[in-house]
C-alpha cells in the first residue's frame, strides 16, 4: 500500500483545519480547496497547495464531485478526506475517487451503503442482535403505513431512510394526523435527499443520545473508543456533546461498545465511524444509525484517550494494522464540546450572518478551539453556520464545565449572534450539572428570556463604531 503523500481536504471551516493540521504535522502536503466567498478564509491560507472550485453555492463546489476531482489531478493529490457534512457520507462520491485511482478517508463504498442508508444499517443490526428502537425494521409503503403506525403506537417518528443532520423526521402524536404526516414527509425526503423512502419508529420519551465511537483498520481489527454522550439538542442536533457520559454504568458501556463492534465488523466497515443509540431511563439503548464518516464531536473522544483520530484514519488508509488493544485504550478525565453556531438562540435559533467585526477565541489550559474563522471574514449563508467548536478537558466533570463555561466567557464574537451565551446557561444549570441529561433538555429548560440582553462592553462599542465609520466611508469616500 503506497505512503499518501498529498491529501486533497474536500471541505471548508474548521474541520478542513482540523484535518489538514494533522496532516502537515505527519509530513503530508495538503490541498486546500475553495469556493468565491472562502478565498481568505483559513483553511486555505493553511494549506500547501490552494485549488478554487467556483461558484460559493456548495452544488458548485464542495458538492461538486468532477471539480473536486479535477482538483485532485491538478494538484496531484493521492487522497481525498471528506471531512463531515458535504459528500462525506456519498457512496457514489467515495466510489469515484477509487475509479480515480485515488484513496478516500473512509470506508469502502459497498461498506457505506450498507451501513449509511438507515434502513439497510438497521437490518444488519437486527441479524446481529443489536437492539432496534421498535419499530418497522424496512421502508414502508403506502399501504402498509397506517397498520403499521397502529402497531407500533403513538407518538411516533416517520423518518427518511436517507435522512441526517437532524433533518427528515417527523413526529406524529396521533392516528389521525398519519397519512397526512407520511404524505408530507415522504414529498420533503423526496426534496432534501432524492429518496422517498420513510421508516417508522416509535418515539422514546426524554431518551439519552448515547454514541460508539469506533476504529476499524484494513486487518480486521476493530476496537470502540467509549461512549459521547449528545443529548443536549435543538431540533435534533446536537450542541454539546461529552465524554465519558453520565452517570452510564460499565456494564451498559460494555455492551453498548461491543454491540457497535458487531455491526461494524458485520458490515465489513473500516475507518472511523459512530455507532448512534439513543439510551432510555433504565439504560435499555436501542440502535438509531452509523454515521459512516468523522463526526463534529470526535474531538471529545481525543480529549479523554489522548489518540489523534484523522492521523489514525491516515494511518489506517496506508494500511498501518491497530496497534493497541481495546483494554489497553485510556479513558482519563472528563470532557466537553460546546458547538458556537452563528444563530441566534433569542430568535428559535435562526442563522445569523454577517462580519465577523471582532472574534477572539480563548486559550487557557485544557481548552481546545477547533477553529474555522477568522476575524473580519464574512459568515455566509450557503454552509453549516458553526464557526468554532470549544473543548475543554478537566480530571473531573465540574473541572470540565468550569474550564468549558471559563472558556465561552472569554470567546469574544462581534457582528453574528452565537450560541455562546446559550451554551453557558445550559453548562450552569443545575440539572446539566447534575448530569440528568436527555434530548429534550433544551425544550423543557430553556426560555429565550434567560438570556440577559446585556450592555454592550466598551470593546463591542469600539467594533460597533468601526463598522458606523467603515459604512459612513463606503458612502461618502474619506472624511476630510
Ligand atoms: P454529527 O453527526 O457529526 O454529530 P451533525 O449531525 O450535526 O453532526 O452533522 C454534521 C454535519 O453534516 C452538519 O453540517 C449537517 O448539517 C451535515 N449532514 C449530516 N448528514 C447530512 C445529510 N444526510 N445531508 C446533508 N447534510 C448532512
Ligand atoms: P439524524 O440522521 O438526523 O442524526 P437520528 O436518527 O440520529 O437522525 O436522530 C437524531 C435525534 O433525533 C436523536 O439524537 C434524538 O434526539 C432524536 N430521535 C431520533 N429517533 C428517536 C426516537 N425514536 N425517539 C425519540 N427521539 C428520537
Ligand atoms: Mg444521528
Amino acid at each position: 500500500m503506497k505512503p499518501i503523500r498529498t491529501l486533497l481536504v474536500a471541505n471548508r471551516g474548521e474541520i478542513a483545519c482540523r484535518i489538514q493540521r494533522t496532516a502537515q504535522r505527519m509530513g503530508i502536503r495538503t490541498v486546500a480547496v475553495y469556493s468565491e466567498v472562502d478565498r481568505y478564509a483559513p483553511h486555505v491560507e493553511m494549506a500547501d497547495v490552494r485549488y478554487f472550485l467556483g461558484g460559493s453555492a456548495s452544488h458548485e463546489s464542495y458538492l461538486n464531485i468532477p471539480k473536486l476531482l479535477e482538483a485532485a489531478q491538478a494538484t496531484g493529490a493521492d487522497a481525498i478526506h471528506p471531512g463531515y457534512g458535504f459528500l462525506s457520507e456519498n457512496p457514489a462520491f467515495a466510489r469515484a475517487v477509487r475509479e480515480a485511482g485515488l484513496v478516500f478517508i473512509g470506508p469502502s463504498p459497498e461498506a457505506m451503503e450498507r451501513l449509511g442508508n438507515k434502513v439497510a444499517a438497521k437490518l444488519l443490526a437486527q441479524q446481529v442482535g443489536v437492539p432496534l428502537v421498535p419499530g418497522t425494521p424496512q421502508a414502508v409503503t403506502d399501504g402498509e403505513a397506517l397498520q403499521e403506525a397502529k402497531r407500533i403506537g403513538f407518538p411516533l417518528l416517520i423518518k427518511a431512510a436517507a435522512g441526517g443532520g437532524g433533518k427528515g423526521m417527523r413526529k406524529v402524536e396521533s392516528e389521525e394526523a398519519f397519512l397526512e404526516a407520511l404524505a408530507r414527509a415522504r414529498s420533503e425526503a423526496q426534496a432534501a435527499f432524492g429518496d422517498p423512502s420513510v421508516f417508522l419508529e416509535r418515539y422514546i420519551p426524554r431518551p439519552r443520545h448515547i454514541e460508539i465511537q469506533v476504529l476499524a483498520d484494513l486487518h480486521g481489527n476493530a476496537v470502540y473508543l467509549y461512549e459521547r454522550e449528545c443529548s443536549i439538542q435543538r431540533r435534533h442536533q446536537k450542541v454539546i456533546e461529552e465524554a465519558p457520559a453520565p452517570h452510564l454504568s460499565e456494564k451498559t458501556r460494555q455492551a453498548m461498545g461491543e454491540a457497535a463492534l458487531r455491526l461494524v465488523k458485520a458490515a465489513g466497515y473500516t475507518q472511523a465511524g459512530t455507532v448512534e443509540f439513543i439510551v432510555d431511563a433504565d439504560e435499555n439503548f436501542y440502535f438509531l444509525e452509523v454515521n459512516t464518516r468523522l463526526q463534529v464531536e470526535h474531538p471529545v473522544t481525543e480529549a479523554i484517550t489522548g489518540l489523534d483520530l484523522v492521523e489514525w484514519q491516515l494511518r489506517i488508509a496506508q494500511g498501518q494494522a491497530l496497534s493497541f488493544s481495546q483494554e489497553a485504550i485510556p479513558r482519563q478525565g472528563h470532557a466537553i464540546e460546546a458547538r458556537i453556531y452563528a444563530e441566534d438562540p433569542r430568535s428559535g435559533f435562526l442563522p445569523s450572518t454577517g462580519i465577523l467585526y471582532k472574534y477572539r477565541p480563548p486559550t487557557g489550559e485544557g481548552v481546545r478551539v477547533d477553529n474555522g474563522y477568522e476575524e473580519g471574514q464574512p459568515v455566509p449563508l450557503f454552509y453549516d453556520p458553526m464557526l468554532a467548536k470549544v473543548i475543554a478537558w478537566g480530571p473531573t466533570r465540574e473541572a470540565a464545565i468550569q474550564r468549558l463555561d471559563k472558556a465561552l466567557l472569554e470567546f469574544a464574537i462581534v457582528g453574528v449572534h452565537t450560541t455562546t451565551d446559550f451554551v453557558r446557561f445550559v453548562l450552569n444549570h443545575p440539572a446539566f450539572q447534575a448530569g440528568q441529561t436527555h434530548t429534550h433538555f433544551v425544550e423543557e429548560h430553556f426560555r429565550p428570556e434567560v438570556l440577559d440582553s446585556r450592555p454592550l462592553t466598551p470593546e463591542e462599542k469600539a467594533a460597533l463604531q468601526t463598522l458606523v465609520d467603515w459604512i459612513a466611508y463606503t458612502w461618502y469616500g474619506p472624511f476630510s
